[in-house]
């Protein structure tokens, strides 16, 4: 999978991309990251990527050249080009288990108050928003996309379907509760079923209680 982001930001993103699990995609091939700053297809001394909003208010919009040169200078036939925004319908991993399965995915990140709308019509094919909240630019949306959608790619993390498959969500509702070494820390003991080796009695207590979480926080899941 290729993706690349649109960015004035290409710092904020790389340093992310360049750890852990993102970096072990790199290295074994899935993915390939390229960064692409709009600021490169300027065409006037200064460089300017914005401009003051038609109809007046505060806050200037990203101009639509540079951004229409940075896509048609990455977009082909099998591409997919995203908008991250705060309008859009909002990032689930369903999403993400449809995006990981995209051979090129273009991410364009906004900046001020947004891109001139007109791009959005010519050459965006879907917006997504993180969360209903607004921030300042796009690169920390994207980040967050990317990393949900790269780490389903098969063979990204270790442990093959078995990683991503009972995880929250993609079982329909909320994981089970986890425990490790010590079996007892400060007087803190992992629940007995799980030292029982009885694998059925240990997926119904799971079960149990990945329900009830889901039942206390989450009951829209259920
Ligand atoms: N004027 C816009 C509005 O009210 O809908 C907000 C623009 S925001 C300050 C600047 C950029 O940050 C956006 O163009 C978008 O790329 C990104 N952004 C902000 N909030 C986001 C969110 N919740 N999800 C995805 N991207 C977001």
């Amino acid at each position: 999978m290729r993706i690349d982001v649109i960015t004035l930001f290409p710092d904020m993103l790389k340093g992310f991309l360049e750890q852990s699990m993102m970096k072990r995609a790199t290295e074994s091939g899935a993915v390939e990251f390229g960064f692409t700053n709009p600021r490169d297809f300027t065409t006037d001394i200064h460089r300017t990527t914005d401009d003051r909003a038609y109809g007046g208010g505060p806050g200037m919009v990203m101009k639509p050249e540079p951004l229409f040169s940075a896509i048609e200078s990455l977009r082909k036939a099998d591409s997919r080009v995203i908008y991250l925004s705060p309008q859009g319908p909002a990032f689930t991993q369903a999403k993400a288990e449809n995006l990981c399965k995209t051979s090129h995915l273009i991410f364009l990140c906004g900046h001020y108050e947004g891109v001139d709308e007109r791009v959005l019509e010519a050459l965006v094919d879907e917006e997504i928003s993180i969360g209903d909240y607004v921030l300042t630019n796009g690169a920390l949306a994207a980040a967050v996309v990317i990393d949900a959608t790269v780490r389903l790619i098969p063979g990204v993390l270790g442990g093959g379907e078995a990683a991503t498959a009972q995880e929250s969500f993609s079982s329909g509702i909320l994981d089970h509760p986890h425990y490790t070494r010590p079996e007892d820390f400060r007087g803190m003991k992992v629940p007995s079923v799980l030292l029982s080796g009885n694998h059925a009695a240990i997926n119904a207590w799971r079960r149990e209680q990945a329900e009830k979480k889901t039942r206390a926080v989450r009951p829209d899941l259920m």
